[in-house]
């Protein structure tokens, strides 16, 4: 499959790990508005380890544009939250470049090619669910209590996977949709957001791999308890595809959604 990028073998990939501070946090609590009020995740937990009071949450919701006064709100509501350690960050940091880097982002482009970018934010904090953000490049790292680095890596893994398959599904399908607009398409069983929750699994947790992380002990049904049913479709289609394109355009057929 031609996916029309130049060839960057050699570019080298990076993640860079930081504190959320209030500001930036701020603007995250902003863009997953719909995390707020949301049932639609379809998630046993909320995104905030914190409570919302509901005039602030109604304000985010019904505010199309993160205005000086609301942030300055969502940054007061938050004021007493302390950053992760100094300490605690270098440590996901070494562990990520010396043992991860290089195979994750290898894996990655095996599956798909050039859809990685040179440069990745990952923020870590407590207060918040893993998460991603396309536009901005960025992800969260939820700081589990009790997970060492190895386990915690999995998580960035998997937050980074979501950026680069999503430009990966853009040129596959020609298409560019916002991440409402992909939860749409599909019918009552299966949608384009859970495919792309998914897609982990196979990557990530069953890649031998990735094996001696321990990833392969986790389980993601957990979070999401709808993966085991839809596994029982889409696991066939994994074992028969011709490459991973072939699969991903497979399996959007579960979906009513065909490649134009
Ligand atoms: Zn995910």
């Amino acid at each position: 499959m031609i996916l029309g990028c130049a060839l960057t073998m050699a570019k080298k990939m990076k993640v860079i790990f930081k504190q959320l501070n209030p500001e930036k946090f701020a603007e995250l609590i902003f863009d997953m508005k719909e995390c707020i009020s949301a049932e639609n995740l379809h998630r046993e937990d909320s995104c905030f380890h914190f409570d919302i009071p509901e005039e602030i949450a109604k304000e985010i919701i019904n505010s199309e544009k993160l205005t000086k006064e609301l942030n300055e709100k969502i940054i007061y509501l938050i004021k007493d939250y302390k950053e992760v350690e100094e300490k605690i960050i270098h440590r996901i940091q070494d562990f990520w470049d010396k043992e991860v880097e290089r195979i994750f982002f290898k894996e990655m482009e095996k599956h798909m090619p050039n859809c990685s970018d040179s440069e990745y934010i990952c923020y870590v904090t407590d207060k918040m669910v893993g998460s991603y953000f396309e536009e901005s490049r960025e992800v969260v790292l939820n700081l589990m209590k009790g997970k060492n680095e190895a386990w915690l890596s999995s998580i960035v893994a998997e937050e980074i996977l979501h950026l680069i398959y999503w430009k990966f599904w853009s040129k596959i399908f020609n298409k560019e949709m916002t991440l409402e607009e992909r939860f749409d398409i599909g019918n009552e069983g299966v949608n384009g957001w859970m495919i792309s929750e998914i897609i982990p699994d196979y990557l990530l947790i069953e890649n031998n791999v990735f094996k001696k992380f321990g990833w392969d002990k986790i389980d993601r049904s957990k979070g999401y308890r709808w993966i085991r049913n839809l596994r029982k479709r889409v696991d066939p289609l994994w074992v028969e595809k011709k490459d991973f394109s072939d699969f991903i355009i497979k399996v959007h057929k579960l979906c009513d959604f065909k490649r134009q």
